[in-house]
């Protein structure tokens, strides 16, 4: 312990020698970064998504302390104008706070005031909404030599002034007519800025590009899976690396499906070998059989990929789910740290990616630092070989290998971790991961065709499609819970957990007060104890507040600003949210010491339900129901019920009305909102079919209320 701290410290131990070291380390993560100059405020903390270079969400302030937590009150907050999921972790630079949100829009404010300096729309056509499988979600901005940088959900790398909020440039990084999506925040790499995609359950093929940061221009890409053979290489400087490593290890006919490994989230620049990692996530179709006839490991999909800052090149990478078959992206956020591993300091990366196991992988060579050990309950694996590296799969989930069990993962297609930031502080030598424990069903689809722009998963499973009831709803979310998880990553294991019900909960903040921060589905915004996960404080935020927190200091104050606005996948798939809601439209937050404002009052408005007034025949009723599960379910919600993110279609005023429906259902009447029209897969009597059974769901939920009420 006392080795690893002495390499991990910043190398001060007042709030401002790591303040200084602090703006050092950011310097070098961000090349052209404009730092404070003297007529500006003094401010310290945050220039990059996660803090600091590494991505450690850790924060070195230490004027918010366990002991005076209780003063910590709301400094100001931002009103943003839309109810949909808010992922974004906030930057600060210049006492500038820019942050990203919902359908990509960036907003800048005065970090001290809360004043907004500016505001920009990408305008992202609603319809796109449709190609995002889990939310129109955006999780951040980068900021370099005087720009700031967003993806947007429709593929446009827009690059803005970061004064005045004016486009400088913009670059499209794929075309908007595929079913491909941005929802991760671009990264800056000396001169270039990085950016990735999703789509991978629509069926794309996924790859990273570098832009010039002054100009927008590509200098390369670099894919992660390879292409169709018969097409010949991309030109890209992912060829020579397709054609000796991953080409062998792919068979069938994947490249029709596009293979999938998109590179949604993680993407971090490790100065110290000039290099960029990636990681890359699930295949496509999940189904393996389909993908690649039950053959080969198929690089680089669930790997860390380590790439040259300058070229793109590869240089190693570490597969930690060979032959994906369960959404086990290795996407999720990747931490760099200097840590001492049997006395020995080592330059690591850190992941807890989906499948459940905790990585350290050795920035050197790509190599195990410590063997990966579960941070969750697994069934999937008995564990890592340490001798190959692979994990040992139980056969009996090995779903698609042509039998016809249904095969119920511990963890499933949510993540053990997903998006959701995870921590490390080096003052307690502990990652933070926020986990998710839950089942998800994996069966094969042996009459399985490809469908263009829906989901492509080759996974007929009956256990997704959710709970019926309300007693089976409340079964449900007693299978699945979440948790803080303060991990050891040298040990390999819990230190101790903070339990929690259903799934849903936010991003980790630590700081060197002793303190994590983190939101919950409910609205309510919380500090622990870093040391033992004591729980200290809450703040009702009114609507969950699923990102991660910042914290930056201006003039001697220490602030924590965070997102609130409940929604990706959990909150619009919804049989885990255990309190559905209405919510208010998403804000910012930001607390301080002392801090005096409040939010206004809020009131859930109660929407009727409203079911139409004749019975419908049973047996148009089930064909609704597989109907809405095939096409509603996954925007609407399982069962037609929501938790409040999008719609519930249970209470929609044009329930009883036909002629309306079909407008809506078939014609698009609401696209400007992201609700597509679906002419093009429906006909009329299937509109009609899950009209009628939507209004038993909502008859069925009336009468449960009816009998609540009594
Ligand atoms: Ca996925």
């Amino acid at each position: 312990m006392g080795i690893r701290k002495k390499f991990d410290r910043l190398g001060a131990a007042s709030t401002y020698g790591r303040r200084v070291a602090f703006a050092l380390l950011a310097a070098f993560g961000v090349a052209s970064c404009t730092r404070a100059s003297t007529e500006q405020a003094d401010s310290a903390g945050w220039p990059v998504i996660g803090g600091a270079y590494g991505e450690t969400f850790y924060s070195p302030l230490d004027q918010i302390t366990e002991a005076n937590i209780e003063r910590l009150g709301l400094a100001w907050y931002a009103d943003l104008d839309t109810d949909r999921g808010q992922e974004a972790n906030p930057i600060v630079v210049d006492g500038v706070i820019y942050v990203s949100t919902a359908w990509s829009k960036v907003y800048a404010y005065d970090a001290k005031t809360g004043e907004q300096v500016w505001r920009f729309d990408p305008e992202v056509p609603g319809e796109k909404g449709f190609d995002a499988c889990c939310d129109v979600a955006n999780r951040g901005v980068a900021a370099a030599g005087g720009k700031v940088f967003v993806g947007a959900l429709d593929g446009r790398l827009i690059a803005l002034d970061a004064k005045t909020g004016a486009v400088v440039w913009t670059a499209q990084t794929f075309d908007p007519k595929t079913p491909y999506t941005i929802t991760g925040a671009p990264r800056i790499a000396k001169d270039k800025v990085i950016i990735g995609n999703g789509g991978a359950e629509y069926g794309v093929r996924g790859y990273v590009t570098a832009y010039d940061v002054e100009t927008g221009e590509k200098a390369w890409r670099f894919y992660t899976v390879p292409g169709d053979p018969a097409a010949g290489p991309d030109g890209e400087a992912s060829d020579a690396v397709m054609k000796e490593k991953a080409a062998p290890s792919w068979f069938g006919e994947w490249y029709k499906y596009g293979g999938g490994g998109t590179v949604w989230d993680a993407i971090v620049y490790d100065k110290d070998f000039d290099q960029i990692l990636i990681g890359v996530g699930n295949g496509s179709p999940w189904n393996y059989r389909i993908r690649s006839d039950g053959k080969g490991d198929n690089l680089f999909l669930s790997s860390i990929v380590a790439l040259d800052a300058d070229s793109g090149a590869y240089k190693w990478h570490y597969q930690e789910t060979p032959a994906e078959s369960w959404d086990f992206t290795a996407t999720q956020p990747i931490i760099l740290a200097d840590i001492a591993i049997d006395g020995e300091p080592r330059k690591v990366a850190m992941q807890a990616p989906k499948n459940g196991f905790f990585y350290v992988i050795d920035r050197s060579n790509g190599e195990l630092a410590t063997l990966p050990q579960p941070f969750v309950s697994v069934n999937w694996a008995r564990g890592i070989d340490p001798k190959t590296g692979r994990p040992i799969v139980n056969e009996e989930a090995k779903w698609s290998a042509g039998n016809d069990e249904n095969f119920v993962a511990r963890p499933g297609a949510y993540g053990a971790h997903s998006w959701h930031p995870m921590a490390y502080s080096p003052d307690t030598g502990l990652v933070y991961i926020p986990t998710q424990d839950h089942m998800f069903g994996y069966q094969d689809e042996p009459g399985f065709r490809y469908h263009l722009g829906d989901w492509n998963l080759g996974n007929a499973s009956p256990t997704n499609v959710g709970p019926a009831s309300v007693e089976e709803r409340q079964q449900a979310i007693d299978t699945v819970s979440a948790s803080i998880t303060a991990f050891d990553p040298v040990e390999q294991r819990t230190v101790w957990r903070v339990q929690h019900d259903g799934i849903g909960y936010g991003g980790i903040l630590a700081t060197g007060g002793n303190l994590i921060f983190q939101g919950e589905p409910n609205g309510m915004f919380s500090a622990y104890k870093a040391s033992d996960g004591k729980k200290l404080w809450s703040f009702d935020g009114q609507s969950g507040a699923i990102a991660a927190a910042a914290s930056y200091e201006i003039d001697g104050e220490q602030y924590v600003a965070v997102l609130a606005g409940f929604g990706g996948v959990v909150g619009i798939f919804s049989p885990y949210v255990k309190d559905p809601y209405v919510r208010p439209n998403g804000r910012l937050l930001v607390f301080k010491l002392d801090g005096t404002a409040s939010l206004p009052h809020y009131e859930p408005p109660v929407v009727p339900f409203n079911p139409p007034a004749e019975e419908a025949p049973s047996s148009q009723v089930s064909l609704g129901a597989g109907l809405y599960a095939g096409h509603c379910m996954r925007c609407h919600g399982a069962s037609a019920w929501s938790a409040g993110v999008i719609p519930d279609l249970r209470r929609s005023a044009i329930l009883s009305s036909p002629e309306a429906w079909e407008q809506v259902v078939l014609h698009g009447g609401l696209s400007a909102q992201g609700m597509v029209g679906f002419g093009d897969k429906l006909s009329q009597e299937d509109a009609e079919a899950i009209r009628l059974y939507v209004g038993e769901q909502a008859r069925a939920a009336e009468a449960v209320l009816a009998h609540t009420a009594e």
